[in-house]
């Protein structure tokens, strides 16, 4: 091993950087696409061949780059952007560290074309990243076209860590969707094959943009945020819980308009969603967080996913307050609206059909010629509240009930359809809830008869571990033996329910997520367990009387628009949905 010290030629230590710019070729459309937004342009061309490897270029409208610049764009460090360390300060750019390009242009064959809007000619720089690099006159619309193709030709090693064709596709539609999702004002155009994924500018209709992006399904089921607090505005959407999913993709959060992976952000939205939506569900989100760029860093990664806040905690609060608020305000009511802070109102559409517009992801996968349709996209329903209908309770009056299932009822829009098992879930756990916040002990009512009961060992171990625990929630337990147990106590609102199967359901629960550190949401989850069990099953027949009850307790429960599980209580069909199935013109 050579013991003397060598500086590294530009181009190796520019493939070494390059490591952490370009690591796929999502991460070069991405750097290609903010540099054609720091450019001001107002539409901009992806086209991709063989999922990015072979070819990624990125056409745009902006400024354009001086022809004498040209060679220099493509050098280390260098940068339009920023000139001072003060420039980080406040950076409003989406690059600033001049790295990009030449990074790229060290794992590719790179070309550019460019012209400037007050030049008389354009250029081109062709054989990038090798020693004769050339710049020549050209003819070329104001703008810049940059082209990259076969990717890691020269880093052999690299190239190997490339996934399948439909991997790099499924990276690049996230970073399209995360694009687009910041920049309603730019329109998009994402070519593959002969499918093209067209996003014309949607200003005025940031929700068009999302469901062709996230698909109808979410925008029929979004939410609208929009809260200030001092300096900082949060806006945009949330699903509602009914509208979760399975996984944490449809996530995107955006801080002074750049995206980033925020941990302490996607926790404040967990906690805000805790109580409403099932374990192993994620919540839908598309939110846009401004505040003072002082107040943030987002020179902490080269690929500037993550950002600094200067006061973390006051983000995160802010963050949870409005979504908190927005979430238990969708209460069943005239239009349903969520208020959040007095500041907006976002539209709580209980029943819509599911339009899924097709994803990028498949228009990106789809090779064959077949013609792109246009997303379905639907106007928003929002019913205006009218103090007419104001004597009609939100729900209505009960008519009947249907399979001992659902009730029915009337209210000044059409039909109520509720599902009552999933509305008198939510009720008791509510009112649980309240119970023990009340006298941070849930009443308990003792069984004239201790009911004993056989569980296996493991149960009865953890019945006695968490003994307190149970107490606390109303349900006094004694372990009889190796394996069995004595129920002495159950929670007063619960009283009346089947004690053997009640306490099956707890242990399971228990023994699902038994760690003690996170007692108030086991205790919540314990309380949702039992509310689910003790709620009236389906197949009761109900009076009139009994169902207008429901209704009316469902219209006084936070939350009462879904069951504990995230499933909504009740849909509505109003009369001109009718009408329309009718085909009865008015
Ligand atoms: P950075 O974006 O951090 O400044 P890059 O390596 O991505 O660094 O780009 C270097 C410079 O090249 C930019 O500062 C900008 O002046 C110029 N440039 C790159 N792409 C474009 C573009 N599409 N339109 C206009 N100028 C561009
Ligand atoms: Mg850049």
């Amino acid at each position: 091993m050579p013991q003397r010290i060598k500086r590294l030629s530009v181009f190796v230590a520019n493939q070494i950087a390059a490591g952490e710019v370009v690591e796929r070729p999502a991460s070069i459309a991405k750097e290609l696409i903010e540099n054609s937004l720091d450019a001001d342009a107002h539409r901009i061309v992806l086209t991709i061949e063989q999922g990015g490897v072979k070819r990624i270029r990125v056409v745009d409208d902006g400024d354009g780059i001086h022809g004498d610049d040209l060679a220099l764009a493509l050098c280390p460090h260098a940068t339009s952007k920023i000139e001072a360390v003060e420039d980080l300060e406040g950076v409003a750019t989406l690059g600033f560290r001049g790295e990009a390009l030449a990074s790229i242009a060290s794992v590719s064959k790179m070309t550019i074309g460019t012209r400037r809007a007050d030049a008389d000619s354009g250029w081109q720089i062709d054989n990038v990243g090798t020693d004769t690099p050339q710049v020549a006159p050209i003819a070329h619309p104001r703008g810049t076209t940059v082209d990259v193709s076969d990717l890691f030709y020269n880093t052999p090693a690299r190239r190997k860590f490339l996934k399948t064709e439909r991997t790099e596709l499924a990276h690049l539609n996230d970073i399209v969707t995360r694009l687009a999702l910041g920049r309603f004002d730019v329109e998009f155009e994402v070519r593959q094959g002969s499918s093209v994924l067209h996003l014309p500018t949607s200003e005025t209709d940031g929700l068009r943009r999302v469901a062709q992006l996230l698909g109808e399904g979410f925008a029929g089921a979004a939410v609208a945020i929009d809260a200030i607090h001092d300096d900082l505005h949060l806006h945009g959407w949330v699903g509602l819980p009914t509208y979760s999913r399975a996984q944490s993709d449809h996530q995107y959060f955006f801080v002074n308009g750049r995206s980033v992976k925020d941990r302490l952000v996607g926790y404040a939205v967990k906690q805000a969603y805790r109580d409403v939506l099932f374990h192993g569900r994620h919540p839908v989100f598309v939110l846009y967080l401004d505040l003072d760029p002082r107040q943030v860093d987002v020179n902490v990664h080269p690929t500037k996913y993550e950002v600094r806040f200067r006061d973390a905690r006051m983000v995160r609060d802010f963050v949870f307050g409005a979504l908190n608020r927005s979430l238990r305000d969708l209460r069943p009511g005239p239009g349903a609206v969520a208020d959040v802070g007095g500041a907006q109102r976002g539209t709580y559409i209980p029943m819509r059909p599911e339009y899924e517009a097709p994803s990028l992801q498949q228009l990106l996968t789809l090779s064959s010629g077949a013609p792109v349709r246009e997303a379905y996209v639907r106007e928003p329903v929002v019913v205006p509240f009218d103090a007419a209908q104001h004597q009609v309770p939100p729900l209505g009056y009960a008519v009947g009930q249907l399979h001992e299932i659902y009730i029915l009822a009337e209210n000044a829009d059409g039909l109520v359809v509720i599902d009552m098992h999933a509305a008198h879930e939510r009720i008791t756990y509510e009112k649980m809830k309240s119970a023990r916040s009340a006298t941070q002990q849930v009443q308990q009512q003792r069984l004239l008869v201790p009911v004993s009961l056989s569980v296996s060992p493991a149960e009865a171990e953890l019945a006695q571990h968490h003994g307190d625990l149970l107490a606390a929630l109303g349900l006094e337990i004694d372990r009889g033996g190796p394996a069995s147990l004595i129920v002495r106590g159950v929670p007063a609102l619960l009283a009346g329910s089947d004690v053997g199967s009640l306490v099956a359901d707890v242990l399971a629960d228990l023994a699902v997520d038994g760690s003690s550190d996170r007692i108030r949401q086991q205790e919540d989850d314990l309380l949702a367990t039992m509310a689910c069990h003790a709620s009236v099953r389906a197949h009761r027949r109900l009076t009139i009387a009994e169902m207008n009850a429901l209704l009316r307790e469902m219209e006084t429960t936070e939350n009462a628009g879904q069951c504990n599980h995230g499933r909504p209580t009740f849909v509505v069909q109003t009369l001109s949905d009718l009408d329309q199935r009718f085909l009865r013109g008015r």
